[in-house]
């Protein structure tokens, strides 16, 4: 006889704890292999208008190997409507003391490749693709307005305590509950973060010229301005500015925000208009000391977090999603245990040096182009200089930007998901 008192306990192969882009991203890359996986994710499930997200208007400017994977998941057709193309990333140097005009550097896919760079999509449409796609799934089961509320550790894996009451234990549980994971800190993985005096602004803006799929980042010493097309006659902003100036700003009525976000695109776009709400996204960055422990796997902002310049962030994450899905779907073939410590070593081997070197490179970029010092100021437009008339170099950069030297996870090459 089962006593009516205990909770009901919930067996999968996989839990993951959190549904944020990557959490989904992983949920559907083992759904597409009929991996039985729990996903529980505190928020409520979204609204139908992408645009009105009031928790996440940013976009993501997507490389090509992120979608690979989102279509191996059966997740890019969907955002295709949403996405827009990005053919020029243009980066402004501001002129300074006595310099009349600014200098400037346009990295163009077209000159190494007959696609652009990548695409840029809204975060809620590739949120409302992701839980659409594990809907479909029959081996996933999605629970929104959901919390992990403890975690605890057994021989055949990690027991996790929900919200609505359920047990659920699974052979591997996945941290993918974002920069401060509380599943990290039950666990006790160590992790060192430190903040940046900045916060970023997101908006969405309408504008009377076209932005002809050009990116434009302009360096200001508070931090990047970046205007990146979305579609239509219409672009998202992140404004990375000081922080007590961006709270000031974010308390702004609109006429007043307006005037001063049209005072850094300066007359770029034609005239503007805001549309949608804005965000401030508080600006640190992270890395867990270890991205595993026993039946334990840490991935995306759960593990590192990278100040969001050269759009890295969730790229990174992908490849996290696509090295571990990797090697579970793998091992769910060979009919091993998916919770298997050499499998969760070699994942934090593959991953770990990768991301190390991408965040040191962001945080030595956001320091580099973030300040007032005349000095690196001179710098930067001698190398911007050096880009733009030496056209190998510019090659190198465009060509190293969208790949990693340690090779690229299969599922981004464009291989299928097979069950
Ligand atoms: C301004 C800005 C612009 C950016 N632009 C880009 C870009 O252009 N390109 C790019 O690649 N990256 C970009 N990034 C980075 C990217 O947005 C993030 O890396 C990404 O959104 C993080 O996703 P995630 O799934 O790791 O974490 P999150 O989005 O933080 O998701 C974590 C989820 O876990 C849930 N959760 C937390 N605790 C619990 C719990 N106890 N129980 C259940 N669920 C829980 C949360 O509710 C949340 O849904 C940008 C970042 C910023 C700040």
């Amino acid at each position: 006889m089962t006593d009516q008192n205990s909770p009901v306990m919930l067996a999968n192969q996989v839990q993951i704890i959190g549904g944020g882009l990557a959490g989904l991203s992983l949920a559907a890359a083992l759904g597409a292999a009929d991996i039985k996986t729990l996903l529980v994710d505190l928020e409520p499930p979204l609204p139908e208008d992408p645009y009105q997200d009031a928790k996440d208007n940013r976009t993501t400017a997507l490389i090509q190997n992120s979608i690979n994977l989102l279509n191996a998941c059966g997740a890019w057709a969907g955002c295709e409507e949403y996405a827009t193309a990005l053919s020029v990333m243009r980066i402004v140097n501001l002129p300074r003391g006595k310099q009349k005009y600014p200098s400037s550097t346009d990295f163009d896919s077209r000159e190494i490749n007959d696609s652009p760079f990548g695409f840029n999509v809204p975060n809620a449409v590739l949120r409302r693709v992701l839980c659409t796609r594990l809907s479909e799934l029959p081996s996933v089961t999605h629970l929104t307005s959901t919390k992990m509320e403890t975690l605890e550790s057994s021989e055949n894996g990690y027991i996790l305590g929900l919200s609505n009451g359920q047990q659920s234990i699974a052979e591997l549980t996945v941290g993918a509950d974002g920069k401060n994971s509380p599943s990290r800190k039950a666990i006790g993985i160590k992790s060192m973060s430190w903040p940046y005096p900045q916060t970023a602004i997101t908006c969405y803006i309408e504008h009377s010229k076209p932005h002809q799929n050009i990116s434009t980042e302009t360096h200001y010493p508070a931090g990047p301005f970046t205007l990146v097309p979305m579609m239509g006659k219409r672009s998202s902003i992140v404004w990375v500015e000081e922080t007590a100036l961006a709270k000031k700003l974010l308390a702004q009525d609109d006429e007043s925000f307006t005037k001063a976000l049209k005072e850094k695109i300066k007359g770029r776009l034609g005239t503007v208009k805001l549309f949608g709400k804005r965000g401030g996204f508080p600006i640190s960055a992270m890395l867990s000391n270890s991205f595993h422990d026993q039946r334990f796997a840490l991935i995306a902002e759960a593990a590192h977090a990278l100040p969001p310049i050269a759009a890295q962030g969730l790229n990174l994450s992908l490849r996290d999603v696509a090295v571990l899905a990797e090697l579970l779907i793998d091992q769910n073939n060979k009919r091993s245990d998916l919770g298997d410590i050499q499998l969760l070593e070699d994942y934090d081997r593959a991953r770990h040096f990768d991301v190390f070197t991408r965040l040191a490179a962001a945080d030595g970029l956001n320091r580099f182009a973030s300040n007032d010092s005349a000095i690196l100021h001179k710098v930067r437009d001698l190398g911007l200089s050096a880009v733009r008339n030496f056209a190998p170099l510019r090659h190198f950069m465009m060509k190293s930007g969208m790949t990693s030297p340690l090779g690229t996870p299969s599922l981004m090459t464009g291989k299928e998901i097979k069950k």
